[in-house]
Formats: structure tokens, sequence, C-alpha cells
């Protein structure tokens, strides 16, 4: 395999998908090496099968608005691999959302769900649709209008979608309100992310945010380092931040700032409980706006329009927004002021130009999204468990079992990424693991 044939080729059908092309692009070059070792992967074209989704199914959302004037968006699901289990990820809105995201973000999902040790397959689904400044009933009969055609596609052996960046519990509610009238079934494993009186599993919305701590914490020991009282900057106030704004705060560490798309809110004394609570009051508001919280704050929390959180002194940063939302200019910055770890907790939130900045500066902390977010696709996986076996497990036992994934995950990391020098390539890592794994699996189940 030549990464530069495959991606030549690749760029020839689908030069528009950037995003797609992106995130296709860093996983062959890690697995290059190992990759042309198996002949075997080779003879059956495991690469350039790998890399297509198994279906992408697009479809017309046509709804009503509090105006009574009908609307029309898009909706999408892209089951990209199953061969390790059912097609398994998140519906994102978002007015950027295409097929170039979906499918990147499909991709991604199949090798973040390999690394979780679950039977989990990847998939991720979507719309058009802007949740900012839409009221509750119209994200109701936006979800409904949504599930109307997808529940043909989904199913607990099938497809099970979940939340992602726009879409929450109340979401997930509506969802599942519509499928089971539409199905005639209750199907409790067809959505994970459910309320808790319904099905969902404790300790998933915040399991993104508390595995991606768990992951840090394994990142700074085996580097000879800890938590305890080392400065954090946080992208983003959503559920994912929230969850690792929750945790870091726990362990000791001090959130020096959140940001969101109107600029970041500096922290001097560090996040407080009432502020982590006011988050999840920010985000159901679907404004969009962190300037809120110094608003509600004032003196404790200072706003400035336009900048991002990488414009913060901090030890370590933790993208939690969105994809490519930390450029090589950011990574300068920070590297400049001194921060020396950054775990990404976004799906791809760091571009390749900040990436190997990171990877190039002596002694930097870098992990990647696949194995520091999977904590949150894991405990959904958890919540599918529960789900089949009819049972429900307490936080303690859910903690515990997400504990156990995210030290797996960081083994299998350092198993395929550890440098001759002692040091961790976790995109190398984590990228070598999920891949094998697949790899093995489609290799053992032909040509399909
Ligand atoms: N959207 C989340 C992710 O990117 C969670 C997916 C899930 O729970 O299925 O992994």
């Amino acid at each position: 395999m030549k990464v530069a044939e495959i991606m030549a080729n690749l760029e020839k059908k689908y030069g528009h998908e950037k995003e797609y092309l992106q995130a296709v692009h860093e996983v062959l070059e890690s697995i290059e090496e190992v990759y042309n070792q198996h002949p075997e992967f080779e003879k059956a074209k495991i690469v350039e099968r790998i890399v297509e989704p198994d279906r992408v199914f697009t479809f017309r959302v046509a709804w009503v608005d509090d105006k009574g004037e009908v609307q029309t968006n898009i909706g999408y699901r892209v089951q990209f691999n199953s061969a390790i289990g059912p097609y398994k990820g998140g519906i994102r809105f978002h007015p950027a959302v295409n097929v170039s995201m979906l499918k990147f973000l499909g991709f991604e999902q199949t090798f973040k769900n390999a690394l979780t040790t679950l039977p989990m397959g990847g998939g991720k689904g979507g719309s058009d649709f802007d949740p900012v400044g839409k009221s509750n009933g119209e994200i109701m009969r936006f979800c409904q209008a949504y599930m109307l055609e997808l529940w043909h596609c989904i199913g607990p052996d099938q497809d099970v979608p979940a939340g992602d960046v726009g879409v929450g519990a109340r979401e997930i509610g509506y969802f599942v309100g519509m499928y089971s009238k539409l199905a005639r079934q209750y199907n409790t494993g067809v959505l994970t992310g459910k309320g808790l009186n319904w099905g969902g599993s404790i300790l998933r919305p915040e399991a993104t945010g508390f595995g991606a701590l768990y992951f840090t914490e394994h990142v700074l020991a085996k580097a000879g380092k800890n938590i305890k009282g080392k400065t954090v900057a946080i992208s983003g106030f959503g559920n994912v931040a929230w969850g690792a704004a929750t945790k870091a705060a726990e362990l000791g560490a001090k959130v020096i700032a959140i940001s969101g798309p109107d600029g970041v809110c500096a922290l001097p004394n560090g996040i407080n409980k009432e502020m982590i609570d006011y988050m999840l009051v920010m985000r159901a508001s679907n404004r969009n706006k962190v300037q809120d919280m110094a608003d509600k704050f004032p003196g404790q929390a200072i706003f400035t329009p336009g900048k991002k959180a990488w414009s913060m002194k901090c030890d370590i940063a933790l993208p939690c927004a969105f994809q490519n939302e930390l450029n090589g200019d950011d990574a300068k910055e920070l590297i400049a002021n001194g921060t020396w770890c950054c775990c990404e907790v976004s799906n791809m939130g760091c571009t390749p130009e900040a990436i190997a900045a990171f990877q190039s500066t002596k002694g930097f902390l870098f992990a990647p999204g696949k194995a520091v977010n999977a904590g949150g696709v894991a405990t959904s996986g958890l919540e599918m468990t529960q789900n089949a076996s009819h049972i429900s497990w307490s936080g303690k036992e859910v903690d515990e079992k997400l504990h156990f994934i995210m030290e797996s995950i960081h083994a299998q990391c350092v198993k395929f990424g550890q440098r001759k020098d002692g040091t961790v390539d976790y995109v190398k890592g984590a990228n070598i693991a999920g891949f094998m794994k697949v790899a093995q699996a489609m290799l053992e189940q032909g040509v399909i």
C-alpha cells in the first residue's frame, strides 16, 4: 500500500470532501508501515475497502416552524463499517453538516469503537438543521420528522445512534418517542443516551468528559506527571466540556477558561460548582453564547469576544468543541505560553499542522480524540449491554468499567505507539490498534 497513491485516488473521487480526506490521510499515514508487513491485508484490499462507508443514506426532512412556515433540511446516516458489531455513533445537528463531515466522523468512529474493547461498528448521522435559537416545540417537531425517515435504517443489532454536537438527552427522548410509535415496539437498545428512567445508563452524560480525564491521567502518569494543581483550558461549554470541567475540578486541576463561538471566558479563580451547573443552563438555552457565563458571574468570569481558549496561559489544553478548532497558529501560541499537554476531546479537534507542532516539541504530550473521547461511546456500549439484559448498573459499576476501558485504550496506544526513547506516539498507537482489530475482522469475514 502506498498512502500517496490511495490518497490521489480518493482525491480524484472525493476532492471536495476535505474533512473526510483529512481523517483518512491521518490514519493511513500511521498504519502504512505495519500494513505493509501484512501481505494478507494487501491481497484482500483491506485499505481500499475500509476507507469506503458500507452505505450512506440521505433524505429530505420537512417540518413546520413556530410561525407556521414549512422548512426543509437534509438528513443523513452514514453506516461506515460493521465488521466488529452493529453500526454505532452519534447524530450531529449543525448547519455545516454534510456528507464529508459525516464520512470523516463515521470513519473515525469505526477505529474509536474498536479501541473501546466492545463489539461496536462505526456509524454517524446528522442534519444541517441549526438548533440555535429554536424553540423546544421546533426541536421536537424536527426530531420527529428526522426519525420518520431514519427509523427504517436502525435497530439494536443493526445501527444504534446516540447524541453528538447539537443532540443531547432531550433530542434522544424525541427520537425514542417517535421510533417507538412507528416501530410499535419499545426496542430499548435502539438509541443510547436515553433518560435514566427509561433505559439510559447512569454516567452516560458525564462519560465522554470523565473518560477523557481518566485518559489524561494515564498520559500524565506515563510521563511521570500528575494533574493536581495544573491549569486547564477547555473549549466549548456543551455536554463534553461540562463532563471534562467537572472531572478536572474533581481531580484537583484548575479550569481557567471555557469558550464558545463568540469568544473566551477567563476564570481567574478556576471554575466552581455553580459555573459547572450553569454550563447546562447555557446549553439548554440554545443561545450558543459563552458570554452568558460572564453576565451571570461578573468578576469571576471575564469575557473576551473573538478569542479562543488557546490564547490563555495553561498547562493542559482540552479541545472539547468541534473539528479543526485548534490550528497550527493556536498550537504555536499554546507552546510559546508554556502549555505542555493537549488531549483532544473533540473529534479531530486539531488540524494536521497543530498536531505536527505539538509532536515536534520535545516533551510535549499529545493524544488524539479517537482515544481520548472514546469513553462516551464506550458507555453507550455499556448502556446497550444493560438494555439487552434488562438490568441497570449502579454509578459505581459503570465508573469502574469506564476506568477499565480507558486504561485498556491507553495500554493499546502504548503497545502500538511506544517510541524507542520510551515516549508514546498516541496518534500512531491509537490508529494502529483500532485499524488492526477492524482489518483482522474484515479479513476473516471474506470479501463482502
Ligand atoms: N458522538 C459521540 C462520539 O463521537 C458518542 C457516540 C455514541 O455514544 O454512540 O463518539
